[in-house]
């Protein structure tokens, strides 16, 4: 196994909310604001303990994620990336986003955030139907978005992502195109477009039958080539299977999953790999308090990953991306040609015009993305 040394994230989790979703399976609650101050002291002790045991690594990204960080009342996030940046080494050019959902913001927590260091937001829209957006449980119109997105501007963030869902009861193509139509006209660098999950135990799963019927798969296919053919005609590159940006606006903190680097999670429920080893933090907030956020307690499951846990996470991260995998890193990181391991798997998957290969990278075809899940599967070593 070669060692070289990859680049490292931090994604920070706020299990804070106003309001749960019906769809969410996030760990996302309400809280009062002795509870989230509680949280961000117990999750600055965490950072710093972690920190005193493994100094001096460089960080090139950070991700605030949630629940909604922009829920922390004033102060807080400044004190989180103040903390990151006095004990780890932040590079200069390390992209720092938070996400923030509309309704709440302001103009002095976006100072504070612009101050710390934040260059980069990220706002869940959803949709730019209000009709949509109430029976989602979502707090916020689609005026409420433009106010929020025009502040962020107005404030000097550049790089704003907004994240559209497609797949909502009731939506048809209609509805979802002028969602996309209203984001252009905003002009962000960056959007994700995910399909809506029926996650087993949300609300929504459980009452499905109260709500609109939900778009078949055939219409989800549908709806990702519509979304990815007008985003292509405003500009728009798809990087990634869900992820679209204009030139150079790329998340680099996502591309250092899909490129499986190493990265720090702090906060409840938020997941690490450093070292060949994963981990969970726990999900329960009042235990994370009550531990004062100590790696030694809140840490979780913690795996150590074999080489065949890493090759097939390498692949089946890697083959998300549009440019696909590079076949030289494979060899670099795990010293053995992708095709001694996976021949087999390579061969049948380019007859069936689901791979192919281009210079030095296997990517997934056209077709292939369609049904990119079972061709990933192929990958797995494992089982
Ligand atoms: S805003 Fe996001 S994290 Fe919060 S409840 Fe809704 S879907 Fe979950």
């Amino acid at each position: 196994m070669m060692n070289k040394t990859y680049e490292k994230g931090i994604y920070i989790h706020i299990p804070f909310c106003v309001h749960k979703c019906i769809y969410c399976d996030f760990l996302s609650t309400p809280a009062d604001a002795d509870i989230k101050h509680a949280y961000c002291k117990a999750l600055i002790n965490e950072i710093r303990m972690t920190a005193d045991k493994f100094p001096e690594q460089l960080i090139t990204s950070v991700f605030l994620g949630g629940g909604t960080p922009s829920v922390m009342p004033y102060g807080c996030i400044g004190d989180i990336l103040d903390t990151i940046k006095q004990c780890f080494r932040l590079s200069d050019d390390a992209q720092i986003t938070i996400e923030c959902n509309p309704g709440t913001i302001d103009k002095k927590k976006l100072k504070e955030y612009k101050a710390a260091g934040v260059n980069r937001i990220s706002f869940g829209l959803q949709s730019a139907d209000d009709t949509e957006l109430k029976m989602l449980g979502r707090i916020h119109t689609f005026a409420d978005f433009v106010e929020s997105y025009g502040m962020a501007r107005e404030a000097g963030f550049n790089n704003i992502n907004v994240d559209v869902m497609s797949a909502i009861p009731g939506q048809n193509m209609t509805s979802l195109e002028y969602t996309l139509r209203k984001v252009m006209e905003m002009s962000p660098q960056h959007i994700s477009a995910y399909s809506l999950i029926l996650e087993e135990g949300t609300y929504l799963a459980d009452n499905i039958n109260d709500y609109p019927e939900v778009p078949d798969e055939d219409m989800d296919r549908q709806m990702y080539h519509m979304t990815r053919r007008i985003l292509a005609e405003n500009g728009y590159d798809r990087y990634e299977i869900s992820n679209y940006c204009r030139k150079g606006y790329e998340c680099t903190h996502n591309l250092l999953y899909w490129n499986r680097g190493e990265y720090w999670g702090f906060g409840c429920s938020a997941a690490g790999l450093i070292d060949k080893k994963r981990y969970c933090n726990i999900r329960d907030v009042g235990a994370y308090i009550r531990a004062h956020g100590n790696p030694e307690i809140v840490r979780d499951n913690i795996e150590v990953m074999s080489d065949a846990d890493e090759m097939e996470e390498f692949m089946f991260l890697g083959l998300r991306k549009i440019e696909g995998i590079n076949i030289y890193d494979f060899r670099q990181r795990f010293g053995k040609n992708i095709d001694e391991i996976y021949e087999k798997e390579i061969k049948n998957n380019i007859e069936k015009k689901l791979l192919e290969r281009n210079g030095d990278f296997l990517r997934l075809t056209e077709k292939g993305l369609d049904i990119c899940n079972t061709v990933m599967s192929d990958f797995i070593l494992t089982v």
